[in-house]
């Protein structure tokens, strides 16, 4: 059983934090094989049926993965032209999202294809980051502030001031160990 995480708030984001522990010398990899792939696609709903995938696809989908964390968090200097070029080479292979309808005040407006291959599940995941950066701008996706997580999110809240990747998953931890850290008595 895998523990896909959705704390992302866009799905390439998503895609990034299906490695586990960045903080740590030895990051988790939970695409560890191709069927993972397919599981975690499906876990996303972009994919109708198992989605084929060969092993050199799985890879494929790594280093997609590893540009596009390049492209969000490189603490050094400037972006690479080639994790840009690979975001771009994906996204031109198949158009984005389709106008579904244009409600007025709700329902739903775009449709998202659903994938048969794992080059247009790419090609999904880069459209997505793309229009998330339009939409934010890097500036806005940060990192997760338990040292102990590594997790990214796009931060959408109106005051840009989310600090954890879900409130149950870490938020909680820290409130725990802060009231730990204040119940001990003074000197111990
Ligand atoms: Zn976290």
């Amino acid at each position: 059983m895998e523990d896909w995480l959705f704390v992302g708030g866009v799905v390439s984001l998503d895609l990034v934090n299906t490695k586990r522990d960045r903080w740590s010398a030895e990051p988790r990899e939970t695409l560890t094989t191709p069927a993972s792939v397919s599981r975690w696609a499906d876990a996303q709903g972009l994919s109708s049926v198992a989605l084929p995938v060969e092993d050199s696809e799985r890879e494929e989908v790594l280093r997609f993965r590893e540009a596009l964390y390049a492209l969000v968090m490189s603490p050094n200097g400037p972006t690479s032209s080639a994790d840009i070029e690979m975001v771009n080479h994906y996204a031109y292979a198949l158009p984005g999202a389709l106008l579904k309808e244009a409600p007025r005040g709700h329902g739903v407006a775009v449709a998202r294809p659903t994938v048969g291959s794992v080059h247009a599940l790419l090609s999904v995941l880069a459209h997505d980051f793309i229009w998330m950066v339009g939409e934010y701008g890097t500036e806005r996706v940060k990192e997760c502030e338990h040292e102990r997580c590594g997790l990214v999110f796009v931060d959408a809240s109106r005051g840009v001031k989310r600090r954890w990747c879900s409130m149950r998953r870490c938020g909680n931890r820290i409130k725990v160990q802060r009231y730990m850290q204040k119940s001990q008595p003074a000197g111990s």
